[in-house]
């Protein structure tokens, strides 16, 4: 037969709510299967137990009272609503409840009984195996939500999410959390759970608790300080409201992700983007991008300035559109990437060629595919260089190298000419010195006129030699002037008479001027200029042909001009008449010898004495070679005086 005492046992266990009455010792006297059930504790290891047990440590005392002993002293206060606390279970997790508190007795023989009410289920452990869970989850698919299956898998999902989830109600105290929150955050659960969001005293964290508690989302993004865990992490977390059956909002979910490795990343690639980006817009090429529709998505200032357009009206528009004919030749090579994936590489254009307005310029163009990781093609680059310094460079590297050759050519010719121009007068000389030897010897009359042509002989050598030293103190700067007040008037005279032994058939005349022209001046180096251009004028005309000589003063300038009806110049050669070495196209060494060294001499005496020498001349027609110098008492003797102004100025030195 039942006992009373078993009677209200079996009572208490059939409630649904946990129950636990202790003595006035605050040890546990009972508890029902209900209160086993939620502390997971079998009845006979707790009867005995003092009840603080069943708290958390930090709970346990509370305004200097013991907890049991507080609580009682708020029932009045409460006036029989139940308190929320959390309560401890035998694995050591939080548990919130809400407890009502009931006393019976007095002294000794006290009771206190508390009822308790599971307010949430907190996410923690799994108890059953997870194979059943699965199984079971099979059978009862999740959506049914209130299968015992369903929940332990939603559990499993929780508690091995790569994210921090927590709980929270109105309080808005945190009921609930998985392990992986004190994992991310480095707080142990039952730290966790219980706390008051408010205490972390974040106003942008309880403006996100807040959004949820008014049925709103939010986002947070900041650093958690765990105080027990002395760890900092950056946390980006999601929250969301919760709502009970009634469709009223109870609480909230957090959704905490650890963005350590996100915001390293992030600062990685903002890092890399900065450094791209300055390197896009610093770099010396042009530098463009274009999406697979051919349409530009970015070009730097450089390529901006080639195409002679802001960088920013680019965005958008195809080549064609911004570039006119060029633009198009640029889309059918965009059109060649894109359809081939292969790069073109460096074709060089002219900017005519690209009908680019402004001065000819060279540029090289590369464009290349552009792919995402995952090899999917996402546009095409270009990168444009301005080659035309490179072009110039090479055209002036291939002008020195045909003038480089060009100077070998002349120095080779120059060699077999000297030579063959020292060897000529050598030969009759010494074959006419031989004569006169021979003559000698036999003790003949030696006959004047072979030792007259054995002297031209020798002074043709000794005027070859003297133009040669002439001609290398003129390069070296070192061809020395005596100037003093000379009467050219009589020098020219001088000249054309002494040249009248040379003349053989022509007509060499001279028409002095009216008055005498005086000229300051080296007598013996302007005597050589004479002489030079006079022994052309003979040199280059047929027999019989009229040489004329006349000089006049023009402006403060005497003007020397000597005219011969000879072979003329052509005349793109006249520009080089007076260059070193050079020798018309129309005189070949072996009819008209010479070194071409004549009129790069006199050219030079006559500047260094302010002057200018020129040519007028057709080929056939003859020539006339002018010199013009300044008269003493007229126009200073200045050794970089322009020429006058009455010169024709083509072929002017
Ligand atoms: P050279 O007469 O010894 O060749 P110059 O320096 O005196 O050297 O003359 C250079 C070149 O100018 C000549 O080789 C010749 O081609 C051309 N030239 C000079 N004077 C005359 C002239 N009066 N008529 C035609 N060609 C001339």
């Amino acid at each position: 037969m039942a006992t009373a005492h078993d009677e209200l046992s079996a009572w208490l266990d059939a409630a649904v709510d946990p129950l636990v009455a202790c003595d006035a010792d605050e040890h546990i006297r009972f508890l029902n299967v209900a209160a086993e059930r939620l502390f997971d504790w079998k009845r006979e290891d707790l009867v005995n137990q003092p009840v603080s047990r069943l708290f958390p440590e930090r709970l346990r005392h509370f305004a200097g009272k013991s907890l049991m002993r507080y609580l009682l002293s708020r029932r009045e206060t409460l006036g029989g609503r139940p308190i929320r606390i959390l309560c401890l279970r035998r694995d050591g997790v939080e548990v919130l409840v809400e407890l009502t508190v009931g006393t019976l007795g007095q002294g000794a023989d006290e009771r206190v009984m508390f009822s308790l009410r599971r307010l949430h289920e907190v996410i923690d452990t799994v108890r059953e195996p997870v194979e059943r869970t699965r199984q079971d989850a099979q059978v009862q698919p999740m959506e049914t939500g209130c299968s015992r299956g369903g929940e332990d898998l939603y559990r499993l999902v929780v508690e091995n999410a790569p994210l921090g989830i927590f709980h929270y109600d109105t309080t808005p105290i945190i009921t609930a959390c998985n392990a992986q929150l004190s994992v991310l955050i480095g707080s142990p659960k039952r730290v966790l759970v219980g706390l008051n969001l408010m205490s972390l005293r974040d106003e942008r964290l309880m403006h996100c608790v807040r959004e949820t508690l008014h049925g709103r989302d939010a986002e947070y993004d900041g650093r958690y300080h765990s105080v027990t865990g002395h760890k900092t992490t950056p946390v980006h977390i999601r929250f969301t409201p919760c709502y009970d059956d009634a469709g009223q909002v109870e609480g909230g979910i957090g959704i905490v992700e650890d963005v350590t490795e996100r915001r390293r990343a992030e600062k990685e690639r903002d890092e890399s983007l900065a450094l791209l980006a300055t390197l896009f817009h610093t770099a010396p090429v042009g530098l463009g991008f274009l999406d697979t529709d051919m349409r530009y998505v970015r070009v730097n200032d450089v390529l901006a300035r080639i195409n002679q357009l802001p960088s920013e009206q680019h965005r958008g528009h195809r080549p064609s559109e911004l570039l006119g004919n060029s633009g198009r030749l640029v889309e059918q090579l965009i059109q060649h990437v894109l359809d081939t994936g292969e790069p073109v590489e460096s074709r060089e254009m002219s900017t005519r060629e690209l009908e680019i307005p402004g001065p000819e310029g060279f540029l090289a163009g590369s464009l290349y595919p552009v792919r995402a990781p995952g090899g999917r093609m996402l546009g095409v680059g270009v990168l444009v260089e301005d080659i035309t310094q490179r072009k110039r460079a090479e055209a002036e590297r291939d002008r020195l190298y045909r003038e480089a050759q060009e100077a070998i050519r002349v120095r080779d010719d120059f060699l077999s000419i000297a030579s063959h121009e020292l060897k000529t007068p050598l030969t009759p000389l010494s074959l006419r010195l031989a004569a006169l030897e021979r003559k000698l010897e036999h003790g003949e009359h030696v006959d004047p006129a072979t030792l007259h042509h054995a002297r031209q002989h020798l002074q043709r050598i000794t005027t070859l030699i003297n133009d040669l030293l002439d001609a290398s103190r003129i390069e070296a700067g070192r061809l020395a002037l005596h100037p003093e007040a000379t009467r050219l008037d009589r020098l020219v005279e001088g000249v054309v008479q002494s040249m009248d032994a040379q003349r053989g058939d022509h007509v060499l005349r001279y028409a002095p001027p009216s008055h005498s022209v005086q000229v300051f001046a080296d007598p013996y180096r302007l005597e050589q200029v004479v002489n030079n251009l006079v022994d052309n004028a003979l040199k280059y005309s047929p027999d019989g042909g009229t040489i004329d000589v006349t000089l006049e003063v023009q402006g403060g300038m005497a003007l020397l001009s000597v005219k011969d009806p000879g072979i003329g110049i052509p005349e793109e050669q006249q520009r080089l008449l007076f260059d070193r070495y050079f020798r018309a196209h129309n005189v070949s060494s072996r009819s008209y010898g010479g070194l071409g060294l004549g009129l790069y001499i006199s050219r030079d005496i006559v500047e260094r004495h302010g002057g200018r020498i020129w040519v007028e001349s057709a080929v056939g027609h003859g020539s006339t070679f002018h010199v013009a110098l300044p008269v003493l008492g007229g126009a200073p003797l200045h050794p970089h005086a322009h020429p006058p102004a009455s010169q024709p100025d083509r072929h002017v030195h």
